[in-house]
């Protein structure tokens, strides 16, 4: 079968990769879709720890084929499947922590979401994997997982009806994460310096988006001059953080829901004396999937604006590029 294979530092191409074959409780799909996400831009620029490999993990395939006791799944069924799936019995997960879980890390999709084959492992079939209904649409059934870590993360940055939200860098996931807040009651900026991705943020419910300086004062006047509860980092790393810093409330918390750069630039006495928090989140869980599922099934979650390219495998490369230069705000890749 053609996948999209990476070879480490930058080098993607199209190649034939064996089909993968499956096991008792597997399910083998045909690959329909598989959204590309930053975080495969980020492992795509560096050395690849294990190559050659394949990523993508926003699948939505077609069961071709079933393992032996699958039941809930049938031949020719549509579904939507994420990657990792976590034990559910250990520290880690009887703490909220389950993407930290030590079986969550480790499993997989194979050989993962850009390959024309995808063998869904049992536990995924149990826990992460949706049978997608007739009138939802491949590329919103594959906005899943994303959504899924966005749902998390509003959960671990507290946020509370009444709150003021600020979400910096409005691609696919700040445009998630706008959404998720308003529904949570919260006021919400949206801070980029890109006008159509501010304007998509106000459409999609957004108080106020532009870039930072407008960010700052709409944060500021929608909070009475207390400054924002929550500042949501989609985007921009560790230089975001002195920014932040200044648009938060005293008591405040600063999200990052990616990485970049290196040690975070804010004095500890700025922490200690206004009380902020800083908290991060990887990933999600099967619980944040299903509620993920259910909000796009019932279409209370927009999608159908936020995909703006669609690439075939061959051509994945050229998404990543589309991604990086922030000319897409979501690409979608096809077999
Ligand atoms: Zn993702
Ligand atoms: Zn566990």
């Amino acid at each position: 079968m053609k996948a999209a294979v990476f070879h480490g530092a930058g080098r993607l191409t199209a190649e034939e990769w064996p089909r993968p074959s499956i096991g008792d409780g597997d399910l083998l799909l045909r690959l329909r879709g598989c959204g590309l996400c930053g975080s495969d831009i980020v492992k795509l620029a560096g050395p690849a720890p294990t190559a050659p490999t394949v990523l993508g993990h926003e699948v939505v395939g077609e069961v071709v084929q079933l393992g032996a006791g699958v039941t809930g799944f049938a031949i020719g069924d549509r579904v939507v499947a994420a990657h990792h799936v976590p034990c559910g019995d250990c520290h880690f997960c009887r703490r909220g922590s389950p993407s930290m879980c030590r079986t969550f890390k480790t499993s997989n999709l194979d050989p993962g979401g850009f390959a024309e084959y995808v063998r869904v492992p049992a536990p995924n079939v149990l826990h992460a994997c949706f049978r997608v209904p007739r009138h939802v649409r491949d590329e919103d059934a594959s906005f899943v997982e994303p959504l899924a870590c966005c749902l998390r993360a509003t959960k671990r940055a507290r946020v509370e009806a009444g709150d003021t939200a600020v979400v910096v860098g409005l691609g696919s996931i700040g445009c998630l994460f706008v959404q998720l807040l308003k529904r949570l009651g919260a006021a919400v900026v949206g801070c980029d310096p890109i006008a159509e991705r501010a304007d998509l943020a106000k459409r999609l419910g957004a108080d106020a988006a532009g870039a930072a300086a407008l960010a700052s004062t709409m944060a500021r006047e929608l909070s009475e001059g207390r400054g924002a509860d929550q500042v949501i980092v989609t985007g921009g790393g560790a230089d975001v953080l002195p920014w932040a810093a200044e648009v938060v409330r005293d008591g405040g918390a600063i999200h990052f829901f990616a990485g970049g750069g290196d040690a975070l630039p804010l004095r500890l006495d700025t922490l200690y004396h206004r009380e902020l928090t800083v908290t991060a989140t990887y990933s999600s869980s099967p619980a944040d999937l299903q509620e993920a599922f259910r909000l796009i099934v019932a279409g209370e979650v927009a999608v159908e604006r936020l995909i703006t390219h669609r690439v075939s495998l061959g051509r994945l490369a050229h998404g990543v590029e589309l991604m990086r230069r922030r000319e897409a705000l979501k690409v979608y890749v096809t077999p």
